[in-house]
Formats: structure tokens, C-alpha cells, sequence
């Protein structure tokens, strides 16, 4: 039988699965900081949702989407992005009708794209994603924005660029799209196929693509600010005041469409670049939507939000070295000394875990060298020693496996002991973002 997994799919193994449970969980967290609430969806939706929701120009819909027949004849598709599912769960579910306005919801979880696998790129990868859902103003765009950033900081980056454009109302946009229709039609015939269905589908996207000479050739473009109406101009202007007053700085990108037809008014991505100064990318994309709710049978409500790819970040952090201090440790490796030992190993063990250390025991009595060299595999900080004699003294050999201090304890005081030695370890996981944390001086 085939041993490889699915082609663009990809095992995350402990250290690994840690790294990206680490970009996640700092994400959680802040996201709850913001008041945002968790949403949990089903992977599989009814097609429409996305071709509809995602939208039809979109490449994700065109080409990428996992589309199949279930066993009822239904037409339904593997997520390959939450906001479409997330509006769908908004209108089923009447959150509208029964909670205050902003719905804010955040979202984590796997999503799939046949893509052409490459570096960074997979079929199957995780995303979270926050959205603020029926509260059309400028401090929400602010507020998603700084969620973002805080995060990014959090987790270790320094530098960050942040990339802003406006797209402007319907109306707007309906202007810019006609204006750019004329201009790309006169010059369609040298650019790329994609371009070809972009002009006939959503001609903003044409600004979008990597093709070097369609890139020269949609700078001579028409620019969005000269269509935006004054109310969009407006909105946009206090959105980066907002951010101008939190000493937020920012770019203004102009040919920043992002890839979803869904968005309107601002959009955003957050850029990560090296020491040297090199953009690695965005790692996070994202602004405000409109009429998505409507599209599923809901009341007329506009939304803000981004999404991150977590193993694209992860794979930065790698490069920027944040993940040095992760490691995969253990407390306390109990190591048991003859068969008698075994026994009282275990329930030592279990004291330990019911305390909050980590502990782990083999369950076959083994020679001292080789649970060393278990301990030292495991990364244990300390290994305790339990021989039959000492357990019938009630004590045992408590050794630190970085200094190689050794010391007899009451196993009567196991807790005090520990707490002596590991307990005061906690105080260097703060994340209070502070340099020098002083968050437990006054405990
Ligand atoms: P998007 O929904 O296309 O705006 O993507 C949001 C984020 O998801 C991007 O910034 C990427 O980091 C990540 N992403 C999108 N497609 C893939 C993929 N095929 N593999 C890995 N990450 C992806």
C-alpha cells in the first residue's frame, strides 16, 4: 500500500505540530483579548456557498476548489477559505437577530486549494481568521488591523510593513472597473490567459498578477483614487487617522486588490521583511466586505476581517529563528530502580502529572545509564531517582540534568520540592510582550 500521504498534504509532528500550535494560539488569544468569540464550521459546504460567496472570478473558484458528488448527488466542496462558509453559519444560525452588532467571530482550522504544490504552498493547510461582522465604521478596520499587528509582534517578528488600499463602494468600483475594461482592452492581447478571463470577469484583478510584463503594463493603469466617491475617500482617510493616532505606520499600495471578490472599501496586508531589508510576502490579507450576508438570504451587513496562512508564518519564523525557545520538554523523567521500584514509579509518575509537571516513567525496569539516556532524549530537566531502599525511606534522588546537582527529598514534600525547582520556570513564559517582564514582581 502507498506510504505517502496525499500529494500537497503534509504531517506536523510534534515540534512541528508545536510550531504551529504556538502561531495559533497567539492568535487565539489575542483575538479573545479583542472580544472576538470562536466559530467552529464544517469543512464541507453546498458548492454555492463559495463559488457564490468566495465569488465566481475568484482563481480559488475557477480552478481550485475540492468539488465533489456525495453519495446524495449533492454538489459540495472542502473549504478553501472561512469567510463564505462563516457568512453562511451567520444567516443559518440568525446571529444577526440575536447578538449585538459587531458579531465578532474568529476561526482556525484546515482548508484545502488544488493548488500546484510548491515551496509554501499545499493543498491542505491551516488558516485563522477573525471577522467583525455589521458595524460599518473606520475604528473596526482600525481595530482588525491591530489585532493583526499585535499578534505579529507577539509571536516575535520586528519588522512589519503594513500595506493599505481602498476599493471603494459599489459605485466606485463600478467606475474604476469600466475605466480599466477600456484600458486593459487595448493591450489584453500581450498579457497572460489569466489576464484574458480577469478582463472579462473582474478586470481589478488584473492589477494583481505576477507576470512581470502585466505587471509594466498595468502601471500606466487608471488609479483608484480618481474614481473613489467622497464618501469612500472619507471612510478611508479615517481608518488611517485612526491608525495615524495609535502610531501605526502604513503604505498606501495601490495595486493591492487581494485575490476575493468579496471586498470593498479598505484592504490590507501585513508584510514581515528580513534584516536586510527583503519583503518576504504578506503574511496576513485582508479588509472590509459588503453584501455577503445579503447573498445567503441575511439583512444587508458589511464585515471587516484577514485571514493567516499558519504554516507560511510558521515557515518565516523558522527563517527569523522565533522559534529557537521552543522545545519540547519534559519535567521530570521518574526512573525506576529494579522491578519492586516499578510500581511506586508509576504512582510517582502520576503525583507529579497531578501537580502540573510533566512526567513520564518507562514501565520495564532498565539500567541507570540507559534511562539517562532516555531522560536525555526526552530533553527531562529532572530525572528522579526511585530505588527500592529509598522508597522504603520514603525518599528518593532528585536530579537536575542541566547542572547535574543532585539531592535527596522527602518524597512526603515531593510538591514543595518541585515547586522549589520548576515553579518559578512559569514566570519566564509571560507573554506580556515586555523585554524585561516584570509582570510577577509584585506576587
Ligand atoms: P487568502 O485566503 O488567499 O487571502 O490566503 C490567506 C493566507 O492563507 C495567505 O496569506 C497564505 O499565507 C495562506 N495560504 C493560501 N493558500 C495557501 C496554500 N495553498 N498553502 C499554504 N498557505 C496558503
Amino acid at each position: 500500500m502507498n506510504s505517502q500521504p496525499v500529494k500537497g498534504t503534509h504531517d506536523l509532528i510534534g515540534l512541528e505540530a508545536a510550531k504551529a500550535r504556538m502561531i495559533e494560539e497567539v492568535f487565539r488569544g489575542m483575538a479573545e483579548l479583542y472580544g472576538f468569540k470562536e466559530a467552529r464550521l464544517p469543512i464541507l459546504e453546498y458548492t454555492e456557498v463559495f463559488a457564490r460567496g468566495t465569488g465566481e472570478s475568484s482563481d480559488i473558484v475557477r480552478k481550485e476548489m475540492y468539488t465533489f458528488l456525495d453519495k446524495g448527488e449533492r454538489s459540495v466542496t472542502m473549504r478553501p477559505e472561512f469567510t463564505a462558509g462563516l457568512m453562511r453559519a451567520i444567516v443559518s444560525n440568525k446571529l444577526y437577530a440575536t447578538e449585538d452588532l459587531p458579531l465578532k467571530l474568529y476561526y482556525v482550522g484546515p482548508a484545502f486549494r488544488y493548488e500546484r504544490p510548491q515551496l509554501g504552498r499545499y493543498r491542505q493547510f491551516n488558516q485563522f481568521g477573525i471577522e467583525a461582522v455589521g458595524l460599518d465604521k473606520a475604528e473596526a478596520d482600525a481595530e482588525a488591523i491591530l489585532l493583526a499587528l499585535q499578534a505579529f509582534a507577539m509571536l516575535g517578528f520586528e519588522r512589519l510593513r503594513l500595506k493599505v488600499n481602498t476599493l471603494g463602494d459599489a459605485e466606485s468600483r463600478a467606475a474604476y472597473r469600466d475605466a480599466l475594461r477600456a484600458f486593459f482592452s487595448e493591450r489584453i492581447d500581450d498579457m497572460c490567459a489569466d489576464c484574458h478571463e480577469r478582463l472579462r470577469l473582474n478586470p481589478m484583478r488584473i492589477l494583481d498578477c505576477k507576470v512581470e510584463a502585466d505587471q509594466e503594463i498595468a502601471k500606466g493603469a487608471p488609479r483608484i483614487k480618481d474614481y473613489l466617491s467622497a464618501a469612500s475617500e472619507s471612510r478611508f482617510y479615517k481608518t488611517l487617522s485612526i491608525l495615524n493616532d495609535f502610531g501605526v505606520e502604513y503604505e498606501i499600495d495601490e495595486n493591492l486588490v487581494r485575490g476575493l471578490d468579496y471586498y470593498s472599501e479598505i484592504v490590507f496586508e501585513v508584510h514581515a521583511t528580513s534584516k536586510d531589508g527583503t519583503d518576504y510576502g504578506a503574511l496576513c490579507g485582508g479588509g472590509h466586505y459588503s453584501g455577503l450576508i445579503e447573498q445567503f438570504g441575511g439583512p444587508d451587513l458589511p464585515g471587516v476581517g484577514f485571514a493567516i496562512g499558519v504554516e507560511r508564518i510558521a515557515a518565516l519564523m523558522e527563517k527569523e529563528g522565533l522559534f529557537d525557545e521552543l522545545e519540547d520538554r519534559l519535567d521530570v523523567y521518574v526512573m525506576p530502580i529494579g522491578e519492586e521500584a516499578l510500581e511506586d514509579a508509576f504512582a510517582i509518575t502520576t503525583q507529579i502529572r497531578c501537580l502540573g509537571y510533566s512526567a513520564e516513567t518507562p514501565f520495564a525496569a532498565q539500567k541507570l545509564g540507559t534511562l539517562f539516556k532516555k531522560a536525555t532524549r526526552r530533553n527531562a530537566r529532572f530525572a528522579l531517582i526511585v530505588g527500592e531502599e529509598e522508597l522504603a525511606k520514603g525518599v528518593a534522588q532528585l536530579k537536575n540534568l542541566a547542572t547535574a546537582e543532585q539531592k535527596e527529598i522527602k518524597l512526603a514534600s515531593l510538591e514543595e520540592e518541585l515547586d522549589a525547582v520548576l515553579g518559578e520556570e512559569e514566570e519566564h513564559h509571560c507573554h506580556c510582550g515586555e523585554g524585561e517582564c516584570h509582570c510577577h514582581e509584585e506576587e
